[in-house]
């Protein structure tokens, strides 16, 4: 009955698979106050200087400085003012030699000065202002364009808008945003096992519980995740919710029935709808089980049962996919190198990754990763904001080893 897949694939295989049919979403206009975590499609391109005219940082006086060159305690320099200038406010007179116009932060430099002083190291006067040294010409003046240039790119496309993106688009005046829409994720939880949050325990039940951290964790990356309850183990009850998720779904995520047992039946549900496998299985722990699939231009990604291992699948694998889908680029980030704080026993055949806090110790990173971790518990990954990752064909490793480590919250 099987279609021919290869199987056991190492995490970039896998993703490559993957990305080689996965497109990029449509994209939309939306309103900059709904920005924030969304990615852009669009280059934004600086407009205009910013700011558009040069100003003051401070409140004091403009004037020209080769009027005050010669200002000394003995020899102070008196200059008239002609005019103030509050912020929001264009100067009306032009200066000329021996005069100053008072200034407030952020008002515009009058035409014919080339200087700004703060107050406090003047003498105010009644109509004047004194000088007791010389300022450099130019000094505290914020030239037009300081912030940004007309023609500049600001923000790049396939950046994830930030929350000092949101007011550099304020700042550009980009009231409209152009970014990618979010990918729509539903997510199937499947075994006999599994009982609702609000349902009470039962005998050889237990709850479920893994789709909440991925749901979580998928909100977090500006996607739109679903979930879709529980589907016992039959094929053709999962064959019936994919094919019924497929119109209103970019991606499907399924937990569970994809390892060897004689009740894991993705790849049956997968073969009665007709789905395109693409791959089983990947060289990673925890998460060795794991199914690609393809059902009508629908992604179907169905991960371990196991919620440890449900989450590292999600992690690297559908995240970088899930990323690009979405218009992301450099979805991933780059690993970064750590010491591990404790020895780590076990021999690493495969690749293998381990949660754990970040904690900088005399300036260099540690690594602690909780001292029982396995494929089946979240608690261990409470807390714990980076992953580390220990090469195929590692030795147990001793104390202060180093291991590459990846930040969880670049990741999610
Ligand atoms: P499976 O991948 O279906 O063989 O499941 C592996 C293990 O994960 C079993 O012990 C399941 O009971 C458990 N499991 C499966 N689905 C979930 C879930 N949604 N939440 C928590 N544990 C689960
Ligand atoms: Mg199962």
């Amino acid at each position: 009955m099987s279609n021919y897949y290869p199987e056991g694939l190492t995490i970039e295989e896998g993703v490559e698979k993957i990305l080689a049919v996965t497109g990029k979403l449509d994209t939309e206009i939306i309103s900059v106050t709904e920005a924030h975590n969304r990615v852009l499609a669009e280059d934004i391109t600086a407009a205009e200087d910013m700011p558009p005219f040069a100003k003051s940082p401070y409140d004091g006086y403009a004037f020209r400085a080769e009027d005050i060159e010669n200002a000394d305690r003995e020899h102070p320099v008196t200059l008239q003012v002609i005019e103030e200038v509050p912020a929001g406010h264009y100067p009306t007179k032009a200066l000329g030699t021996g005069q100053a116009t008072k200034i407030l932060t952020g008002a515009p430099l009058p035409e014919g000065a080339d200087t700004i002083e703060k107050f406090e190291v003047t003498e105010v006067g009644e109509g004047s202002v004194t000088f007791f040294e010389p300022v450099k010409q130019g000094s505290n003046v914020i030239p037009a364009g300081d912030n940004m240039k007309k023609g500049e790119v600001i923000l790049e496309k396939g950046t994830k808008i930030t929350a000092s993106g949101c007011g550099l688009l304020a700042e550009l005046g980009m009231a409209q945003v152009p970014v990618y829409k979010k990918v729509r994720v539903s997510l199937i939880s499947t075994g006999d096992e599994l009982l609702e949050v609000g349902e009470p325990m039962e005998p050889a039940k237990i709850r479920n519980s893994s789709v909440y951290t991925l749901n979580a964790y998928l909100e977090s990356w500006g996607m739109k995740p679903r979930m879709c309850g529980i589907v016992r183990d039959r094929a053709e009850l999962i064959a019936d919710a994919v094919k019924h998720e497929q119109p209103k779904s970019d991606v499907i995520i399924t937990t569970g029935g994809v390892s060897v047992g004689d009740y894991d039946c993705l790849q049956d549900a997968m073969e009665l709808i007709g789905a395109e496998i693409l791959y089983w299985k990947l060289k990673m722990k925890p998460g060795m089980a794991f199914l690609a699939s393809r059902y009508r231009g629908t992604l179907i990604l169905s991960l371990s049962g196991n919620p440890a291992a449900a989450l590292m699948e999600l992690l690297m694998v559908a995240r970088p996919v899930l990323g690009t889908l979405a218009g992301e680029k450099d979805v991933m980030g780059k690993p970064f190198t750590v010491k591990l704080k404790n020895a780590f026993p076990k021999k690493s055949k495969v690749r293998r990754f381990i949660p754990g806090r970040l904690e900088i110790i005399d300036g260099t990173a540690y690594i602690d990763v909780p001292e029982r971790q396995g494929n089946g518990m979240l608690k261990p990954l409470e807390g714990c904001d980076i992953l580390g990752e220990i090469p195929s064909g590692s030795p147990a490793l001793e104390a202060g080893d180093s291991i590459q480590a990846y930040r969880l919250y670049r990741l999610f």
